[in-house]
């Protein structure tokens, strides 16, 4: 497996590959790497005959009271968990390399990032869509790979792939979860032991209200309630919104549910923001 750090060097290496008519994936990531993670970049192996995962905490991304500078990192660990993957080349640039200027020109992100975690996050769905278009033209990536558990991420990415016209397969993957149903996250590390166990109350939730959708329940209000009333048992937890929408365009959903929904939650518990969905299909 190959580490670079360099712009010039990743791009003559691809082009190596891309003579060889090799296809290529990429799987973008923040690092301190997990599980979830890990079967996106298994999933890529299967996809295409070079795997390339970058690391790369975006501050672009990152509003001004975010944690940029305590997000978690350990690349020593990163590259083992690529190498047991079947990574080929982890691409872990410097942020001056990145952005050597303060961008002139951002990625203009679609209606879709106006809700859910676009209302709390301004600017955040912007920062994702400039740094995954520097890194696809960086890599002329084939297929690329993302995760549903930022299933709003997904949803604008594919619009972004598809409105710029870009030659790539946008594949998803499953959300991976800790035994006890919390989703995978390169920030549960900052829960303390009581809030991590509060914070299992967000699957919980979204599970119960997942049940009673396959027991026949329709009312979008009557799921939304379920949830919220496991995040309100919790006294750590402030959430932020818990909302019913429709899987393909975000806008709410009315009764009775009838087109593939997602119940989207984030949810905090002291400083660490946590978010998490799960679909509904009638
Ligand atoms: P991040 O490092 O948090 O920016 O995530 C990088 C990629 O991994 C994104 O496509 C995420 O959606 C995906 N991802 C993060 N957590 C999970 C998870 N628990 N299960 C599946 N994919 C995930």
């Amino acid at each position: 497996m190959e580490l670079i750090t360099d712009l010039h060097t990743l791009r003559q290496t691809l082009a190596l590959h891309r003579e060889h008519r090799r296809t290529l994936a990429l799987v973008p990531t923040m690092g301190f790497l997990h599980e979830g993670h890990l079967a996106l970049m298994r999933q890529a192996r299967h996809h295409a005959d070079v795997v390339v995962t970058s690391i790369f905490v975006n501050p672009t991304q990152f509003g001004p009271n975010e944690d940029l500078a305590a997000y978690p990192r350990d690349l020593d660990r990163d590259l083992d968990l690529c190498r047991s993957a079947g990574v080929d080349l982890v691409f872990h640039p410097d942020a001056r390399d990145v952005y050597p200027r303060p961008p002139r020109v951002l990625v203009h992100a679609p209606d879709l990032a106006n809700r859910l975690c676009g209302l709390s996050r301004p600017g955040h769905f912007q920062g994702v869509c400039t740094v995954v278009t520097k890194l696809f033209h960086l890599v002329q990536p084939d297929v690329a790979v993302f995760g549903q558990k930022d299933f709003q991420q997904l949803a604008i990415l594919k619009a972004l792939v598809e409105d710029l016209n870009l030659p790539i397969a946008v594949l998803e993957g499953p959300t991976v979860r800790e035994h006890d149903g919390l989703a995978l996250s390169s920030r549960n590390t900052y829960l303390d032991p009581d809030a991590r166990a509060q914070a299992t109350a967000i699957s919980r939730g979204l599970f119960a209200a997942r049940d009673a959708f396959q027991g026949g329940l329709r009312d979008p209000q009557d799921l939304i309630r379920i949830v919220q009333q496991h995040l309100d048992a919790q006294p750590l937890a402030l959430p932020e919104y818990v909302e019913l929408v429709r899987a393909d365009d975000l806008t709410p959903i009315s009764h009775p549910i009838d087109a593939p929904a997602v119940i989207a939650v984030a949810c905090r518990f002291g400083r660490t923001r946590l978010i998490d969905n799960i679909h509904l299909n009638p």
